[in-house]
């Protein structure tokens, strides 16, 4: 199966570039989701991490107090890792049972952090979502309830727009009007329909 990783910076507009895949019938696979689900309470990734970075990553309902892990593992490199190390396998599990599930030419997977975890070997093709800094802050500060100094913190914490155009195989320029966008996804899904009969 040919596998798309989706990938750009935070308010870039992957969520957005996702449905308009998923609006072509494309499968979605959402890491971010599957991260989501591996930690929920009773998953032994939960337990792991409790393990690793003590009760006070826990709400006393049980479930992940992802503020404060966000808090213990940013900027912290070596907890950082820590916390992928637990949770990187088991997305990739994840990840490959969800692509065996599905039949359809090519699926998209969103992987924010592709380039900055070093995934790039989970996909066959790297697609980038760009824009510039300032719009990605504007975006994020309507989206989020994010102060501009928080979005600039997490801005820098990722890979530069230059890291992340080199490593690309694609790019999508986000930066018109949203009707702009509709036709460069439909472009790059001719594009994918026709590398995907090179796949099988
Ligand atoms: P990401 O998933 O990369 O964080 P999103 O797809 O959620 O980014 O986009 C961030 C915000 O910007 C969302 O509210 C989305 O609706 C908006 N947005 C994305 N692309 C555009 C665009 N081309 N024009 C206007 N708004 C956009």
């Amino acid at each position: 199966m040919l596998v798309i990783g989706l990938t750009g910076g935070i308010g870039s507009g992957k969520s957005t570039v996702a449905e308009l895949f998923r609006k072509r019938k494309i499968p979605i696979i959402d890491t971010d989701i599957l991260a989501r689900e591996l930690v929920r309470p009773g998953q032994p990734a939960l337990n792991e991490i409790i393990q690793t970075f003590g009760d006070t990553v826990i709400h006393k309902n049980g479930e992940l107090d992802r503020q404060t892990l966000a808090r213990l593992t940013f900027q912290n490199e070596s907890a950082r890792k820590k916390l992928e190390a637990i949770l990187h396998p088991k997305i990739r599990q994840l990840m490959t049972e969800q692509i065996n599930s599905v039949s359809a030419p090519y699926v998209i997977a969103v992987i924010p952090l592709l380039i900055e975890a070093g995934q790039t070997d989970l996909v066959n093709h790297i697609l980038l979502v760009d824009c510039p800094e300032e719009i990605q802050i504007h975006r994020v500060k309507q989206r989020d309830n994010r102060d501009e100094q928080q979005i600039r913190e997490i801005l820098n914490a990722q890979a530069s727009r230059q890291t992340k155009i080199a490593m690309a195989d694609d790019i999508i320029e986000n930066q018109g009007e949203l009707s702009d966008l509709d036709a460069k996804i439909e472009k790059l899904h001719q594009k994918y329909l026709l590398m995907s009969q090179d796949e099988t």
